[in-house]
């Protein structure tokens, strides 16, 4: 294992894949990412896959929209099958309050170029036949967003990182990060491997706080658990469906595997890393799908996992240099949607780092000293 690096990449996620890939293609090869369980297995593993552009903020919209770019041709030019399917995201509005907001924001992604608009109950029934619509007031939805195998996208990148030069390392937690003179020295790992290097970036998903610690830095992304079940094949439902969400309660649920993938996020639960299911919760989310898609009342659930969002005070990722100490930055805190923005992530940290500023989506707005300084960038879209 390599002792020096002019990079090391904390977590080897969909954002530290992403991330060695881009500082690779664009010249810099000496990059040693580290992680402490496998590729592709930490939250990244536990996501629904959803890829969409219906976002409140410039920031995200641009993000998402350059990403989707790279999820329709990852294929080609990967040389990896994601099995995007680009079946849309279909949001459900139960109170009345939230039309305005959405019609804003649905200004806000066509000026963006995004091709979602406003839809009347009527065109909800066509876009999905089997929803309840009583209480609807109508929703949005863009055709473009959908979802992906993540797995297979984090991979994807990892092979080609490595096949440019990156070294990757599995079962390598990082135990220390030293800092000294105010900058950033080295890190070490758990087999007590110190590996010196002038820059170190932070894409510890969830843990990432935990893991800033290590270097006297305070970053606020706390875990937040979400569930996610899969039913058995069952045809009440077809194939074809777009994800569905019900924004007002966070339930979605798209096709997956012959059946369906669904969840909603408990808002009343607290930071914490249990990792267990809660079948009282998963009892709560089956009565409201099938309040609202009463045909899943003849489903079964085959299976059902609980990951983390990496949730921060505005619902959006730290993205840059920490500040201080010198040469530590950070990608982490996506708040439930960061698997879809990899792909401009990557670019945009591998400009920053290596031009003194991201060109491809102006992320200043997300930079890590926003909170400090009482500069908030809350997202509204959150499921
Ligand atoms: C149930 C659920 C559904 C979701 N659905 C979606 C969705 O539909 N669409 C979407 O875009 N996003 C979704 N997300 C969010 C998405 O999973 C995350 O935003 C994204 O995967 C974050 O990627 P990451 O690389 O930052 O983190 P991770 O994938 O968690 O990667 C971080 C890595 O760091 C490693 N690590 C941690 N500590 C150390 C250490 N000390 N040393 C070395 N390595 C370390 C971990 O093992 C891990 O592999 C969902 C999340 C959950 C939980």
């Amino acid at each position: 294992m390599h002792t020096t690096a002019e990079v090391v990449i904390v977590g080897a996620g969909i954002m530290g894949c992403a991330i060695a890939h881009e500082l690779a293609v664009q010249g810099l090869t000496d990059v040693l990412v580290l992680e402490r369980d496998a590729v592709g297995r930490g939250a990244t593993a536990d996501a629904a896959g959803g890829i969409r552009q219906q976002f409140s903020t410039e920031t995200n919209v641009r993000l998402a929209a350059h990403s989707v770019r790279v999820w329709e041709t990852f294929a080609d030019r990967f040389g990896s099958e994601i099995g995007l399917r680009q079946q849309g995201y279909l949001f459900l509005l139960t109170e009345p309050e939230q039309e305005p907001v959405f019609r804003a924001n649905l200004a806000l992604q066509q000026r963006l170029g995004v091709p979602a608009r406003w839809v009347t109950p009527d065109e909800i029934a066509m876009l999905n036949p089997h929803v309840e619509l009583g209480d609807v007031v109508g929703g949005t939805v863009c055709p473009e967003d959908g979802w992906v195998d993540t797995y297979q996208a984090t991979m994807g990148y990892a092979r080609a990182a490595r096949r440019l030069g990156v070294a990757i390392e599995e079962d390598c937690a990082v135990v220390g990060i030293a800092v000294e003179g105010g900058r950033v020295t080295s890190v070490t790992t758990a087999d007590g491997i110190r590996v010196a290097t002038p820059l170190v970036i932070l894409c510890a998903g969830p843990q990432t706080r935990q893991v800033g610690a290590l270097a006297g830095v305070d970053l606020p992304i706390d875990p937040s658990r979400r569930m996610s079940f899969v039913t058995e094949p069952f045809d009440a439902l077809p194939p074809d469906l777009p994800m569905t969400i019900e924004f007002a309660s966070g339930l979605y649920f798209h096709p997956e595997s012959g059946g369906f993938l669904f969840g909603m996020g408990n808002p009343d639960e607290a930071p914490g890393f249990d990792k267990t299911v809660d079948d009282a919760w998963m009892m709560t989310t089956v009565e409201r799908l099938v309040q609202r898609a009463p045909a899943f009342a003849d489903a079964n659930i085959r299976t059902g996992w609980a990951g983390f969002y990496e949730i921060t005070p505005d619902d959006n990722p730290l993205l840059g240099f920490v500040g201080e100490p010198a040469g530590l930055a950070v990608a982490a805190g996506f708040s439930g949607h960061g698997f879809m923005q990899g792909p401009a992530i990557g670019a945009c940290i591998a400009e920053l780092v290596l031009g003194g500023a991201a060109t491809t989506v102006d992320i200043t707005p997300f930079r890590p000293s926003r909170f400090r300084e009482g500069a908030l960038a809350q997202e509204h879209n959150v499921i």
